[in-house]
């Protein structure tokens, strides 16, 4: 019999010896225990979501493309690619997303408590607030879920997903997902790996 559904619960239901059975996250679960009380409590963890960390340069927003246009188009003689990055008062604000990017995140919310973890030039005062507008205009729902750091390795969590291993991304302690590399070379891979099959 039912008791009740939520977001995450599929559904609860007792066998003839009282013995509870659940579906979480589309996992299914055999709880071995005839109290109600602590089924719920199991069900209060497991539906507790695993934190996933998001990159934002190069795995969200496609700021080499912006670069280069802001290069082509350069009126601040700029010396390369570096120094444009360093000073640009636009190109962290300007950069589009990447392809598929946006729509994988929407997707792994469903399953994820997600937060972007990114990290800001720091002789470059603008990119700290172009990448809050970024993040608002693109992703309304990760409301102040933005870190800003050089030390991804200080974070706790589950999974990261990084284009590069530095600023402690290789040091992480959960699950470093290495996109765009041979393991994990698209966001299709991505999904694939981090959403649960029904
Ligand atoms: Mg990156």
């Amino acid at each position: 019999m039912a008791l009740f559904l939520s977001q995450n619960l599929s559904y609860i239901w007792a066998d003839s010896d009282c013995k509870f059975y659940t579906s979480l996250n589309l996992n299914h679960y055999h709880f071995e225990s005839n109290s109600i009380l602590l089924l719920l409590e199991f069900i209060k963890l497991m539906s507790k979501k695993k934190i996933l960390y998001i990159d934002l340069d190069g795995v969200v927003v496609d700021l080499m493309l912006e670069v280069e246009r802001e290069l082509k188009a350069d009126d601040q003689n700029y010396k390369g690619i570096d120094e444009l990055i360093d000073n640009s008062e636009t190109v962290f604000l300007n950069a589009p997303p990447m392809l598929h990017a946006i729509e994988a995140i929407e997707e792994l919310e469903k399953y994820y408590d997600v937060f972007i973890l990114s990290t800001a030039p720091w002789g470059n005062i603008h990119a700290w607030s172009q990448k809050r507008i970024w993040v608002e205009r693109h992703l309304p729902s990760l409301y102040k879920k933005l870190i800003l750091t050089h030390r991804k390795d200080l974070l706790k969590g589950d999974f990261l997903i990084d284009d590069r291993t530095k600023n402690g991304a290789a040091e992480f302690s959960g699950e470093h997902i290495h996109i765009f590399e041979p393991k994990f070379p698209d966001w299709d891979s991505v999904l694939n790996y981090l959403v649960p099959k029904n």
